[in-house]
């Protein structure tokens, strides 16, 4: 569902953009920031959605949910409804931007008072591409939308962002992400209660955790190896590196297992309760780790961990991240 009502928390986002329906006050260019799985897409699509209602009144903040056009949208159907879409994984050409936006908005809607784009991962725009779509959101034709949704707004050029009507999408709290858990996903109570202090108020990725089967099994995998790490040997890893490398879809969720671990050996050093840590039921060995490891190390770890996710963006060998990774981490002292 695609309505403004179904989407949980984000109050000032839908406000404002609800706000600009009912005043009939619509801008020409919205970017939308926040990490992956909090919601963006959810966001514009239901933005979208009103924007193209038929049955929408003047002054109506909501789509109707039942027209010939809402049903376009729920179904990706709506002609007047283009998502931009790219070729290679990590760019966003001036070629596509061309294309799809810059000639494309030249022909008027086909049956809508609007027109919009959805630019997702809009940070994958080159400066070329950006430049080409400035054009574009200077002089807009008065029935284009533009909806740009970026995880990295700071890759953006300024005269883009300057463009734009600039909301930040924020995390939710423990309470709303247990709501739409348990009510909406239909997740146990004690389920969601454990997931829940890794979702970080990403409704996103709470759901991912929590309908991962392999989610406990996966977590109880690394605080084996994050608990015996220290001061072993770099031969000892060779399984356990070989198993995560296989999938190189999981790594990431890995490096923020990882990093919550760290946190919380950070913290429990620095004087923290267990109440405060992410791994109260592995409480033992976080004060270990807290013992073993100084400080600067700590810091250390937190910087290996932020390389690996960088070099694994850049596709290089997750075998090789992992060795490197590992090496560091089995220090105790710099
Ligand atoms: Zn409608």
């Amino acid at each position: 569902m695609k309505n403004f009502e179904y989407i949980i928390g984000q109050e000032a986002v839908r406000e404002h953009l609800q706000h600009s329906l009912a005043l009939n006050k619509i801008s020409q260019a919205y970017m939308l920031s926040g990490e992956d799985g909090m919601g963006k897409k959810q966001m514009a699509e239901a933005f979208a959605k009103a924007l193209l209602c038929e049955e929408r009144e003047d002054g109506g903040d909501e789509s109707c949910g039942n027209c010939h056009s809402c049903k376009q949208v729920e179904s990706h159907n709506h002609p007047d409804l283009i998502y931009v879409t790219h070729n290679k994984p990590q760019l966003i050409s001036v070629d596509e931007i061309r294309e799809q936006v810059v000639g494309d908005v030249q022909i008027r809607p086909y049956q809508s008072k609007y027109k919009v784009y959805i630019i997702d991962e809009a940070e994958l725009m080159n400066e070329q591409a950006q430049n080409a779509l400035l054009k574009t959101i200077e002089e807009p034709p008065e029935y284009a939308v533009i909806l740009l949704l970026t995880t990295n707004e700071q890759m953006m050029l300024q005269t883009v962002r300057s463009r734009c009507i600039k909301l930040s999408m924020v995390p939710l709290s423990d309470d709303q992400i247990m709501k739409a858990l348990t009510q909406r996903e239909h997740i146990p109570p004690v389920r969601a209660q454990k997931i829940l202090p890794f979702a970080r108020g990403n409704l996103g990725r709470a759901k991912e955790l929590a309908l991962s089967e392999e989610f406990e099994e996966k977590r109880t995998m690394y605080i084996r190896i994050l608990s015996q790490l220290p001061g072993s040997s770099v031969y000892q890893w060779t399984d356990d590196i070989e198993k995560l490398a296989e999938d190189k879809k999981e790594l990431a969720s890995g490096f923020d297992l990882m990093e919550d671990w760290y946190r919380d050996v950070l913290l429990y050093k620095a004087g923290a309760l267990r109440e405060q840590l992410i791994y109260q039921d592995a409480f033992s060995k976080v004060a270990q780790g807290a013992g073993t490891y100084s400080f600067r190390q700590l810091q250390k770890n937190f910087e290996a961990l932020s390389v690996a996710r960088e070099q694994l963006k850049r596709q290089v060998r997750p075998q090789l991240i992992l060795e490197n990774l590992f090496t560091e981490l089995r220090r105790t002292k710099e």
